[in-house]
């Protein structure tokens, strides 16, 4: 493969955004070598710059779950595009969706849109706050719900009680209020809610993590969560940016049977646009202006072009009833072949798997929070990474994010891919 115009593209970008940049993992540092930059893509392919074809198992970080160039979303956006781009008023395209979105989505009477899954993080988080009258809140290490500044928190020794800012420009005052607890440990949970009593106003999790690769919840997880919120007066939020109205029509809570007070939506829900969206019942959404006291605004949220993307994107899938289970035989498929193609060449690995989400660890440990996420070995990461692209196939630039599985793969797109990896397995 050529990436002479990436390679003079990119070194173009640096000048003038930062990195070259305008998201920090899409510069391939993790990984090293030059960023490909995209011209274009239909269904399950993305076109470079050179003219190279990759299948895509990024898909713009999971938006394009019906594949890319979508034509009912690509039409809906041109029509909508015809009649005005922005207004700042309350359109009908918006209730159409909400409606659609509320009937889809157990458990949430109202909706809000918002532009990204960042900003329906941060406004749940609030929300919350608003309600419950209580300042801290409960986020897992690995999972990532935006780049607002309450979420910015690593784990560190001694992060028992309250945490340290990862990022410079995060306060300590705002890294005291995030608590971090381990993924799929329910007695670190309690210890935690314990030596906080009375202070905690929400946990928030991926209810299937996907930042730190693709870990679902354990047996009884979710379930043991509900039930330390339900007895301490604690909201829980799902963050579903990147679960909802993939994992299920219903996403994760549908998925799992658990009901959240608070749901988080993006990715997906603006077919390939930039929108989010929190939600939930009426009792808790009533307390956000201009209903209630808790603050939330932003000029283009509920953009028509959004909510038509986002509403023909959700039309689709409630139409289509075999999708979630095609989606599911092809992620299953995959995994197969690539458990068969990196076991015959003997490379140690754990693949996890739920729904068309899926991804490969280079480590013989279950991979279950993000400390074992994190034993993977990064120097064949970094190899199988190349190796896959150089064979045209496209992953995330990163051990620790999941590869999106897409309705526009067909069996030889995943053919393709189990045969490089086998190929690519004989040199890790
Ligand atoms: N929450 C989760 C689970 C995510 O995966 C992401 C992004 O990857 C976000 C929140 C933030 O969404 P956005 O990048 O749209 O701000």
């Amino acid at each position: 493969m050529l990436y002479q115009r990436s390679s003079a593209l990119f070194k173009e970008a640096q000048q003038v955004i930062p990195g070259g940049v305008n998201s920090p993992v899409r510069a391939f540092k993790a990984v090293g070598g030059t960023p490909i930059f995209a011209k274009s893509a239909k269904g399950a392919y993305v076109y470079d710059e050179d003219g190279n074809r990759f299948i895509d198992y990024i898909n713009s970080w999971g938006p394009m779950l019906l594949g890319h160039a979508f034509q009912p979303v690509v039409d809906a956006v041109i029509e909508k595009t015809k009649e005005g781009t922005s207004f700042g008023m309350p359109t009908a395209l918006e209730t159409e969706i909400a409606e659609l979105a509320v009937s889809m989505v157990p458990n949430i009477d109202k909706i809000r849109f918002v532009n990204s899954g960042t900003e329906a993080c941060m406004s749940a988080i609030r929300l919350a706050r608003g309600y419950t009258k209580k300042d801290k809140i409960i986020k897992f290490a690995g999972c990532y719900h935006g780049h607002s500044d309450s979420f910015l928190i690593a784990a560190g020794s001694g992060a028992v009680t309250f945490g340290t800012p990862n990022s410079p420009g995060v306060t300590q005052g705002t890294a005291k209020d995030t608590l971090l607890a381990t993924y799929n440990d329910i007695e670190n949970v309690k210890s935690l809610v314990e030596a906080n009593k009375g202070e905690i106003a929400a946990i928030i999790i991926e209810p299937i993590a996907g930042n730190m690769g693709c870990i679902p919840p354990v047996e009884g997880f979710l379930e043991g969560l509900r039930a330390v919120c339900d007895a301490n007066d604690i909201l829980l939020i799902f963050d579903e940016v990147m679960t909802g109205f993939r994992l299920a029509n219903g996403g994760a809570q549908e998925l799992k049977g658990i009901d959240a007070d608070i749901v988080c939506f993006g990715k997906v829900v603006g077919g390939g646009l930039p929108v989010g969206a929190f939600a939930a019942r009426n009792e808790i959404m009533n307390h956000l202006a201009p209903l209630g006291p808790v603050y939330q605004a932003g000029t283009l949220s509920g953009n028509p072009l959004a909510m038509a993307a986002g509403l023909a994107m959700l039309k689709a899938i409630n139409t289509d009833t075999g999708l979630m289970s095609r989606l599911e035989e092809k992620t299953k498929y995959l995994h197969k072949g690539i458990t068969e193609a990196l076991s015959k060449n003997n490379v140690t690995h754990t693949i996890n798997r739920i729904g068309s989400m899926i991804s490969v660890h280079f480590s013989d440990e279950p991979v279950v929070d993000f400390e074992s996420a994190a034993k993977g070995n990064n120097d064949t990461f970094k190899k199988f990474f190349h190796g896959m692209l150089n064979k045209g196939i496209y992953i995330a630039p990163s051990a620790f994010e999941t590869w999106f599985i897409t309705d526009a793969l067909t069996y030889q797109d995943l053919n393709e891919t189990i045969a490089a990896v086998e190929e690519i397995a004989k040199d890790l």
